[in-house]
């Protein structure tokens, strides 16, 4: 039997990895721009560390982790999110000392134990950026006009972003206390999860899927008319930083996000195209959650992306990098002329496809069409003789005589 990849890992082809490079490439020119440095932390921690930050009656830690144990006794986990991670190292390495405003950026895949479909996937890409140290909105304001930057790098107007606040450990629990005493009149027409979630983490209900609950909560007091005076101030000028920008957004008051650690401004960068996968980026504001890793009491607020929905919004646009030259023989006598020149022609950069098997020629330039070469030249004997030959421009046929020589071919073909 021939083996095959593990459900929901997938493999990303040379024909597909362009549009990767196209994205990742977008993201590390913007994030760059902002200030923002990549660190690159384990893909497996210990279970502990996604347990504390993450939160236990979360989707992610109840149900989607890939947790074992090692050889050595020692329960280990997959990482399914980058953020924790990465401010295990901030605390660790303690670069809070280095500079009091740190700003992180990571890229690489991520696991969690879901449903495959489209956009969702067991072994999935994020890029994802972090900012420590800064209480005021205008970091918020900065996280987010950098991922709109993004969006509009790769050449997208979708997805859109949506902003909400979740308050903060001084105002949520009333909030809480409100909610759950509405889900409580209600408890019938919720699903079985939710009623679940009455105790252990009510505010999930309002991003439940189902029809009923999605009814059941229609009417669900909002955290919004609840926020303490702090967060009510934080969340008005992170509106005003955002207009004054002219970042279009909207207020989505019913946003709520899978993650225990969010505080005040949390947001999702929403499509309407990929179905219920309709999040391509999500994050927030998460003050308490380095002080609850252990670390000193630091604010911080970050987001990540996810790499396959944002390669599925770009569609089938063309990525892949072609040849600039394709050299075709007419027989074997001229294959080492063609194949000096082709090493001269890389080593000056010029990307040279050769034909491999000495096929005929017709089937050579059959493969010159196929790989979209830009120029293609034929050797024969002729060529060989007088060191000449004529360069076809493959768009148009327009053809040009130059020396068989690598500089002045890289020099004539550089024209574009
Ligand atoms: P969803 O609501 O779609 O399950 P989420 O809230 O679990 O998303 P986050 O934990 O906030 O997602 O992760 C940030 C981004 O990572 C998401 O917006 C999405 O683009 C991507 N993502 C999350 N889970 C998956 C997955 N299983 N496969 C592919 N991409 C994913
Ligand atoms: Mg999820």
């Amino acid at each position: 039997m021939t083996l095959t990849a593990i459900k929901g890992f997938n493999d990303v082809l040379p024909g597909e990895s362009g549009r990767w490079h196209y994205i990742e490439e977008a993201a590390r020119r913007v994030f760059e721009l902002n200030g923002f440095g990549e660190i690159r932390v384990p893909v497996m921690e210990k279970t502990e560390l996604f347990c504390r930050s993450i939160g236990d009656a979360t989707d992610i830690v109840e149900k989607e982790m890939y947790t074992f144990t090692d050889k050595g006794e020692n329960s280990v986990t997959l990482r399914p999110e980058g953020t924790a991670g990465v401010m295990r190292a901030f605390i660790e390495h303690k670069l809070y000392a280095q500079d009091p405003v740190s700003r992180l950026y990571y890229l690489g895949p991520m696991f969690r134990y879901e449903r495959p479909q489209k956009g969702r996937y067991r072994q999935f890409h994020q890029i994802g950026a972090e900012i420590t140290g800064v209480h005021d909105p205008l970091a918020d304001a900065q996280v987010l006009n950098m991922l709109t930057a993004f969006f509009r790098e790769i050449g997208l107007d979708e997805p859109s972003l949506q902003i909400n606040s979740l308050g903060c450990p001084e105002c949520r629990p009333a909030y809480r206390a409100a909610l759950c005493s509405f889900l409580n009149e209600r408890l019938e027409d919720l699903c079985e999860d939710c009623r679940r979630r009455l105790t252990s983490n009510p505010l999930r209900t309002l991003d439940c899927k189902v029809l009923g609950c999605v009814q059941a909560t229609a009417e669900a007091p909002s955290m919004l008319d609840h926020l303490c005076g702090d967060c009510d101030q934080h969340f008005g000028s992170v509106r005003r930083y955002l207009d004054l920008s002219v970042t279009p957004y909207s207020i989505n008051p019913r946003m709520v996000r899978g993650l225990d650690y969010y505080t005040r401004t949390t947001f999702e960068m929403v499509t309407g195209l990929l179905g219920s996968q309709s999040a391509v980026a999500a994050g927030g504001r998460y003050d308490g959650l380095i002080s609850q890793l252990g670390g000193p009491a630091i604010p911080g607020i970050g987001f990540a992306m996810g790499v396959e929905r944002v390669a599925l919004l770009l569609g089938q646009r063309e990525f892949a990098s072609t040849p600039d030259l394709f050299i075709a023989t007419m027989g074997s006598g001229e294959r080492d002329t063609a194949y000096k020149l082709m090493d001269g022609l890389l080593k000056l950069g010029v990307r040279v496809e050769l034909d491999y098997e000495g096929k005929s020629l017709k089937s050579q330039m059959r493969r010159a069409d196929k790989l979209a070469a830009r120029y293609s030249v034929v050797i024969g004997e002729n060529e060989v003789n007088s060191g000449r030959a004529s360069f076809k421009r493959m768009s148009d046929g327009t053809t040009t005589e130059l020396a068989l020589n690598a500089e002045e071919i890289a020099a004539a073909l550089a024209v574009r």
